[in-house]
């Protein structure tokens, strides 16, 4: 690997005579991707993944890639192999092509039968490695996988072997070994390979840890005994993934983190890019976010009326921002005019909340104003008192309420309206989109604004009366009720956070946010956004 300046290497100092990349993608959260492997990822123009790597982790590469999902099928006659050839087919036809493992791609993942085609047809490729699941089970339980006095070698065995295995593996060797062992593929035949353990002379005390679906948003930590280990697996039926490790010291009793929203699954429906301070605050209390944007941004037809904004900036009393897209647009179109902050003179500017006053001071922009509520109302309430037959240019979508124009003027302000951005209800579902709804249960959907509604009832149905449906503010609220689908909670502050305490709270559960050891800070929420 060659060594990094900084912390991501950008896409073109990839190696360049490369054509296929295979890419470790750690265990499942995306925080357990290499940086190299992200960089990867983004340039790549096809992906090949196995069917399990999480959404989560395929979000991050390249948009336009094309995804193309391995089934994973142990009776296949060339495990691998098959695999192997449309490497090579997809490396013929040019472009990066990235085949994304889960974990490393050297710990049984099939590598040999992989690359023997590509090896066999001459094309370059490069492993990048990844976090092993066992690594970060043994990191998220907090066991050591070494130590001084007990255990100075680690084995990573399978606990699956193939029948027509020749030379089936050495448990009465290993067993006389004081190491730690770790069991990948253990879950179906635990009572076989402890069983064979322990008649091999391994103590029946023997501490173990299971680590199952290891930083997933279920993730468990358990504890057993070799002796205890088969009927505990019985009785507690730990989903698969699951890593054994055999051993070494029991995991310390965890205290349970708070995660109230464990084992649930949460659409996300805002646009494309814009929904990630959401996922992150789901995250952080344990839901899974799935993003299925329902609406999408546009440019206006023409930039006319934004530029012609920008010209007279100074002439206004206050420049209203109702939006982060707003922010955005009106940021693009000072800068493609060779302009700066100081054409607005002496205007002064307002965010309709938090997550706007943050994009506009990431556009060097100071913001004057944030209402106390994020609502139309609450900003029409902060500017009016500062207002006296005063000029005000509002920075907005192109549909929406028309609560602040009407109010500004009604308290005799001339009102300059901007439409710096389109939103429209995407047309239909695409076949990815449809697989990420069919490949497990949905518990909750986020309503974020009224067209996100319409769009939204047009496009789930009568699915939508399955799953329970958090809305972001009495306004949303009004249009999913006036479509036959009252929502099941409303956000108390139209933020991000609002809507993950509103769920939350119907979930039975208090909001107290701590990940397991080492992991705590993995994924705060962190933007309390305007959702458009
Ligand atoms: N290349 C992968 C292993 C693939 S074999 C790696 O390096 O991790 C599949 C096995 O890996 C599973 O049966 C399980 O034992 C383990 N595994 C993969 N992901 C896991 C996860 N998130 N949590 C627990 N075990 C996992």
């Amino acid at each position: 690997m060659p060594p990094h300046s900084s912390p991501q290497p950008p896409a073109d100092t990839l190696p360049t005579d490369v054509r296929v990349s295979f890419v470790g993608a750690g265990p499942g959260h995306p925080d357990l991707i290499t940086l190299r492997g992200l960089a990867t990822l983004r340039a790549a123009d096809a992906v090949v993944h196995d069917a399990l790597v999480p959404t989560a982790i395929l979000d991050l590469a390249n948009p336009a890639a094309i995804r193309i999902p391995v089934p994973r099928d142990p009776l296949a006659s060339d495990p691998g192999e098959a695999t192997g050839r449309l490497l090579v087919e997809l490396a013929r036809e040019g472009g990066r092509v990235v085949r994304l493992k889960g974990g490393d791609p050297g710990v049984f993942g099939r590598l040999t039968e992989e690359t023997d085609p590509l090896r066999a047809a001459a094309i370059p490729f490069e492993i990048v490695p990844g976090v092993t699941a066992l690594l970060a089970a043994a990191a998220t339980a907090g066991v050591p996988l070494t130590n001084r006095t007990g255990a100075s070698h680690l084995t990573i065995l399978t606990g699956h072997e193939a029948d027509d295995k020749t030379i089936p593996l050495d448990l009465r060797t290993l067993a006389a070994l004081p190491g730690t062992l770790a069991v990948y593929m253990g879950v179906a035949k635990a009572a076989r390979w402890a069983a064979a353990l322990l008649s091999a002379g391994r103590s029946a005390a023997t501490p173990v840890t299971i680590v199952s679906r290891c930083s997933w948003p279920d993730e468990q930590i358990a504890t057993a005994t070799l002796g205890t280990l088969a009927e505990a697996f019985e009785t507690h039926r730990w989903p698969s993934p699951a890593v054994v490790i055999v051993g070494c010291l029991a995991a310390p009793p965890a205290a349970t983190p708070e995660r109230p929203l464990t084992g649930r699954r949460i659409l996300l429906t805002r646009p494309a890019g814009q929904a990630d301070g959401l996922a992150a605050a789901l995250g952080a209390v344990g839901g899974e976010a799935l993003p299925i944007p329902v609406v999408q941004i546009g440019a206006p037809p023409s930039w006319a009326a934004v530029d012609d904004a920008i010209r007279q900036a100074a002439t206004f009393d206050w420049i209203v921002f109702a939006s982060v897209n707003g922010v955005k647009a009106f940021a693009d179109r000072l800068r493609a005019a060779g302009r700066d902050a100081r054409i607005l003179g002496t205007a002064r500017v307002a965010a309709i909340g938090s997550a706007t006053a943050a994009a506009l001071g990431d556009a060097g922009l100071a913001c004057d104003l944030v209402p106390a509520t994020a609502s139309s109302e609450g900003l029409v309430a902060a500017l009016l008192p500062t207002l006296r037959a005063g000029r005000v240019l509002l920075i907005r979508a192109d549909r929406g309420r028309d609560v602040m124009r009407r109010e500004l003027e009604a308290g005799g302000n001339e009102v300059v309206e901007v439409a710096a951005y389109t939103t429209s209800p995407v047309a239909s579902l695409d076949p990815l989109a449809e697989s990420r709804l069919d490949a497990a249960p949905i518990h909750w959907v986020t309503i974020t604004s009224g067209l996100i509604a319409e769009s939204a009832v047009r496009l789930f149905g009568e699915r939508m009366r399955g799953w329970r449906i958090a809305s972001l503010s009495p306004v949303t609220t009004q249009v999913l009720e006036r479509l036959g689908f009252p929502p099941d909670c409303e956000a108390g502050e139209a933020s991000a956070a609002g809507l993950v305490e509103a769920i939350c709270r119907i979930e039975g559960s208090a909001l107290g946010i701590r990940g397991p050891a080492g992991t705590a800070s993995r994924d705060k929420p962190t933007v309390p956004a305007e959702l458009p």
